[in-house]
């Protein structure tokens, strides 16, 4: 049976589901989702640790910092939500090994929904034995944290709002008249569906949840995420599907493309901010590396590998160039109240 076929059953059986609980199918079908059976990273796109080095190293200059203003508290938790193929932590504790009071207060916790992503985090990981839990809320609660994701918010489902004749209806996934799966607007009206101007509103119920987890925590902590979305209002339909590079349609073979949409980042600011957390950014990514010094390290490794010149420079451009990553890409640091403002944002 093909996720398809699974799919048009349940629709058949119980009628259009919701936008948000096609994208978890697609996702995190046990047997037959994307995560499950064909974690694509490096085939169907390319994030910011796999594109260079420069990237992961400055987050774990980032990280040692950031524990120095916690105080060194000794023992905290180091998260990574989403790690991928832990390209980030592997580059990020690289670089942190000039501080090994850092490295030996770290209890490493990763978030992987992908069984075959988690066997590889492990194993790349293992000179610093992470453990895995189901989501933030599993983290321990009485020793402070830092957490760090890239491109985790961006596989929060979401769901998308219609504004049809003076009332809001959920967008859903049904089956046309031959029998395909297709978009459509549910029947009744949501009362659910966020304040907004007319149109289509497209929301991530994850960033709340994130939020009042965040927010519940007794011990301190800073949570830094990099992403792409905007930052002046919500995304509206931003939902795509990539296959092997390409942008595909949405519908067409669930399970077999990564599924992703933009994040609202004014959105999760103005949840954390009315939380009570410490919002610092959404700064651009270009803004945010440049002031970590992506610049120095750039001609740092230029010097000590002159024949990687190239690719050095073209990964570094790739990351900060306003026409590539540099812009689209942000960074936000959400951190328990009372936190001053983290370094480079
Ligand atoms: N951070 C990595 C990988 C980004 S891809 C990088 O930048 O290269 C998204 C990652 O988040 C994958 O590892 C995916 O399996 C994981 N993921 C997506 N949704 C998740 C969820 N709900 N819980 C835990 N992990 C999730």
């Amino acid at each position: 049976m093909t996720l398809e076929d699974k799919l048009k059953a349940l629709i058949e059986a119980g009628g259009p589901v919701p936008l948000s609980a096609y994208m978890t199918a697609c996702l995190h079908d046990p047997d037959l989702g994307y995560y499950a059976t064909r974690p694509g990273l490096g085939t169907d796109f390319i994030t910011a640790p796999e594109t260079s080095q420069i990237f992961g190293e400055l987050i774990g200059l980032w990280l040692v910092h950031e524990w120095r203003a916690l105080g060194s508290p000794a023992p905290f938790t180091l998260c990574e939500p989403g790690p991928g193929r832990a390209t980030m932590l592997n580059d990020a504790l690289r670089a942190a090994k000039a501080y090994p009071d850092f490295l030996a207060a770290m209890r490493l916790t990763l978030i992987e929904a992908s069984p075959a992503l988690r066997a590889v985090q492990a194993e790349r990981l293992a000179d610093h034995e992470p453990e895995f839990v189901a989501d933030v809320s599993k983290l321990p609660s009485d020793s402070p944290a830092l957490i760090v994701a890239n491109e985790y918010l961006d596989c929060l489902p979401a769901r998308q709002f219609i504004m049809d004749a003076g009332q809001w209806h959920e967008r859903v996934v049904g089956l046309d008249q031959a029998g395909a799966l297709s978009l459509g607007i549910a029947a009744d009206t949501a009362p659910d569906a966020p304040q907004a101007v007319g149109g289509l509103i497209e929301v991530q119920p994850g960033l709340e949840q994130l939020v009042s987890v965040l927010s519940d925590r007794a011990a301190p902590f800073r949570a830094l995420f990099v992403d792409y979305g905007p930052d002046n209002g919500p995304p509206g339909d931003s939902l795509r599907a990539y296959r092997q590079g390409n942008q595909v349609d949405p519908l067409s073979d669930p399970g077999a493309c990564d599924l992703t949409v933009d994040v609202d980042f004014s959105r999760l600011a103005k949840l954390a901010c009315a939380a009570g957390l410490s919002v610092a950014g959404p700064v651009s990514q270009g803004a945010f590396l440049g002031a970590l010094g992506i610049q120095d390290r750039l001609n740092a490794l230029i010097k000590a590998q002159p024949d990687r010149a190239d690719t050095l420079f073209a990964g570094t451009q790739k990351l900060v160039d306003p026409a590539e990553m540099g812009t689209r890409f942000k960074a936000i640091c959400l951190s328990s109240p009372g936190l001053a403002s983290p370094a480079g944002l």
